[in-house]
Formats: structure tokens, C-alpha cells, sequence
């Protein structure tokens, strides 16, 4: 089944097998650069870290690469054994036989039933994340029946989008020939845009009881900031994420008339005023300095490039026999290239990831400069670190090609060197 004649072919053994490379030495560096540190805490964290917590994080952190190292090892397998018995193909040819009738119903039910077939292999190892390793730190908050209702949930949205959504991108390709990549880029970024907007007001809601912040100091605090930067917003909510896991978080959510401040109630427990106000300043920081919108033109543009090349590929039948499909068709095209793009893109995450850690220096330069308080944005950042446990020796290697963030000593330094006009 497998055609191994193509110089494409070798291609993407060689950059996939490169990025496994990458990552597990990545890890390897990390996990090193831990146990150099395990008996000395970084000196941003003495004595806000007691021993048995700056071990946890050690602990976490070690368990959490060691589990991606098994998921990893098990999406290799699965990958290549598809890949050498022609699985992508044989699962086409069954929905064929099923719906020789509707060509647009196999169609928009392949990448279905693939997606199916993941969420069920990978369904033991959410399981064991949420139950086993999230349990173990003390982050999980979660029943079994709140597990399996969020699954059933995700899947029940994912059908009521995703079909008519595929329904219209595979029709698009009927009605403009060659041209049809441009109108499914255009009928993806509507969506996108309806699902932005839906989010706060349809989707989360679904999971999270959202409730509008009480009035009160904090509240009030929030809207003279607000005002200060004349931020619109349509309010501030609350939500139950600690039913779910202790980790906590703050974000905007939402655009245009839904865009609303959504805070965990873990954070509000766990941050005092101050501190959400300095987080909070942050975000809307990347409002400010167009951040988002940066972002999102970016991701505008890959997206047609993603497309264009998508339809290059559909019509190039070495990229359908090196995935062990021998006859080119369209819906298994869109599922492979979706799949597996990334196999060709990751060269470029660094970067991704490096912009993405100058926005939030600058978001934090911004917040310090509105509140004149860099004390509680520090503690904040710290507190944070302390309540997720999170790692505070990555090394630099790893840091720099997977982080978004700046680490948090990189942080705290960065903020410390802010000259304050007052
Ligand atoms: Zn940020």
C-alpha cells in the first residue's frame, strides 16, 4: 500500500522523524536542567515556594513530559500503521459503500469518522490526565459524570458546526472549480468570526455558569481602568472553573457587543485586588496594542496560504500515495493535509512563539504603566506560578521554542527594569 518511491515521501519521513527529534531532545534538556536545580529554589521563589511545593512543581512537571512521551509514542504508532495499510483509504472506501447515493454526505462524514476514531483512541489518555496525573497534584475537580456530560457536550457542538460547515466548504468546491480555495478561506473566517462571537454567550455557557462579578471594590476598580483606557467591554463574569480544576485563569472572550472579562473563581480566591487589577490591565493590553488584531491578520493570512496549498495538493497525487491512498479524492485530502501540515510548519513555531513573548513583555509594560504598581503585577505572576505549580527552571532551549509566555523570572526582571514616571 505504502508508495515509497517519491522524493515527497522521504520528505516527510525526514522532517517528521526531525521534529520527533526536536521535542524529545527538548525534553531531555528540560528534564536535566530540573534535576540541576531540585535543591535549590530560583531566587525569585525563596521563600514564596515552601520545599515540598517547589518539588511538587518539579514533580509536575516531570510526570507531565513522561506522560506526553507515551501519547507520543502511541500517535507514532497509530500514524504509520494507518499510513502502511492504507487506513486513511480503507475508511473512505467503507463510507463510499455506505453512501453511494450522497456523494456530499461521504463526503462531510469522513473527516467525521476520523475525527471519531481519535477522540476514541485518545480517550484513555484524557482519562488518565484528568483522573490520574491531574488528580495526583490536586488539581482535579472533576466527577466522573462532569467528564463524560463535557465529552458528549464537545461532541454534540462539534457535529451541529462541523457538518454544515464541511457541507458548504465541499459544495464550494463543486460550485467555483478552481477558485474554490478562496471561497473556503472567505466561509472559514466567517465562521471563525460567528464562533468568536458565539463563544461567551453560547458555547462556554454550555460548561461554565457564568455570573456577572458583584458589585463592590473590585468591580468598580475594574471599570475606572476601563475607563482609564477607554476599553468597551460588556461586563465582567465569573465562572465556576474550580469545579472542574483548580489551575486558574482570566480572559476576554467574545467580540464587538458579547466581549466581556471572564475571571476564574480560582483566581479571584487566590489573587488579592491588586493583583487582579495589574492581571486584568495585562489583558486589556493586548487589546491596546493590537495584539489580537496583529494576531489575528496573521492567522488570516496563513490560513490562505494554508488553502491555496491545500488545492495544489489535491490536484498532486505523490501527496495522496505517500499517506497509502492510492486514488486522490477530496475529503481524505483535506483531513491528511490537516493532519499533517504541521509535520511541514513547525520550523516556523519558534517564531510564532517568539512574537508571542513580545506581546507579553509589552502587555506587561503596558498594565505597569496604567496601575503604577509593579509590586502586585510581580506578585501576581508569582502567585500564578505557585497555584499551577508550573515549572521555574525550564531550560532556555526548551523555553524558547515552546513557550509563549516569558518565563516568569524573565518576567519579574523584565518589570523590574520598567523606569516609572510618576
Ligand atoms: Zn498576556
Amino acid at each position: 500500500m505504502i508508495h515509497t518511491e517519491h522524493w515527497f515521501f522521504w520528505l516527510f519521513v525526514a522532517l517528521y522523524f526531525l521534529h520527533l527529534v526536536v521535542e524529545i531532545s527538548l525534553d531531555l534538556l528540560n528534564l536535566k536542567e530540573l534535576k540541576r536545580n531540585q535543591n535549590r529554589i530560583p531566587p525569585l521563589f525563596a521563600g514564596r515556594f515552601s520545599k515540598t511545593e517547589y518539588e511538587n512543581s518539579i514533580r509536575y512537571t516531570r510526570s507531565k513530559i513522561h506522560f506526553s512521551w507515551v501519547k507520543a509514542t502511541f500517535d507514532v504508532a497509530v500514524l504509520w500503521l494507518a499510513i502502511m495499510f492504507g487506513g486513511f483509504y480503507y475508511v473512505d472506501v467503507w463510507l463510499g459503500n455506505l453512501l453511494p447515493t450522497y456523494p456530499l454526505a461521504h463526503q462531510v462524514a469522513y473527516p467525521l469518522v476520523i475525527g471519531g476514531i481519535s477522540l476514541l483512541l485518545h480517550l484513555p489518555f484524557g482519562i488518565y490526565f484528568q483522573f490520574g496525573l491531574e488528580e495526583k497534584f490536586g488539581f482535579n475537580r472533576m466527577s466522573w459524570g462532569i467528564f463524560l456530560t463535557d465529552q458528549i457536550k464537545t461532541i454534540v457542538i462539534a457535529l451541529i458546526l462541523g457538518i454544515p460547515l464541511l457541507a458548504l466548504i465541499f459544495s464550494l468546491v463543486q460550485w467555483l472549480g478552481a477558485w474554490w480555495w478562496l471561497g473556503a478561506w472567505g466561509a472559514m473566517m466567517l465562521f471563525q468570526l460567528m464562533t468568536a462571537a458565539l463563544f461567551p454567550v453560547v458555547l462556554a455557557p454550555l460548561f461554565y455558569k457564568f455570573t456577572p462579578l458583584e458589585p463592590g471594590e473590585l468591580k468598580d476598580r475594574i471599570y475606572q481602568l476601563a475607563q482609564k483606557i477607554r476599553f468597551k467591554m460588556a461586563g465582567i463574569y465569573t465562572i465556576d472553573g474550580s469545579k472542574r480544576s483548580a489551575h486558574s485563569n482570566a480572559f476576554f472572550a467574545g467580540i464587538g457587543k458579547t466581549r466581556r472579562i471572564v475571571l476564574f473563581d480560582t483566581l479571584v480566591e487566590n489573587l488579592t485586588h491588586d493583583q487582579i487589577v495589574a492581571v486584568l490591565a495585562h489583558e486589556m493590553g493586548h487589546n491596546v496594542k493590537k495584539h489580537i488584531l496583529k494576531g489575528l491578520v496573521i492567522s488570516t493570512v496563513l490560513s490562505l496560504a494554508g488553502f491555496y496549498l491545500l488545492s495544489l495538493c489535491l490536484n498532486w497525487p505523490p501527496f495522496f500515495s505517500t499517506f497509502g491512498v492510492p486514488t486522490p479524492s477530496l475529503q481524505v485530502g483535506f483531513v491528511l493535509f490537516g493532519l499533517l501540515s504541521s509535520v511541514f510548519t513547525f520550523p516556523l513555531n519558534p517564531f510564532m512563539k517568539w512574537l508571542s513573548r513580545k506581546n507579553e513583555y509589552e502587555s506587561d509594560a503596558f498594565s505597569v504603566a496604567v496601575t503604577k504598581d509593579k509590586a502586585s503585577m510581580k506578585e501576581a505572576l508569582v502567585n500564578l506560578s505557585k497555584d499551577n505549580l508550573s515549572n521555574l527552571t525550564p531550560h532556555p532551549f526548551y523555553s524558547f521554542y515552546h513557550y509563549s509566555h516569558p518565563t516568569t523570572t524573565e518576567r519579574v526582571t523584565a518589570i523590574e527594569a520598567i523606569p516609572l514616571a510618576n
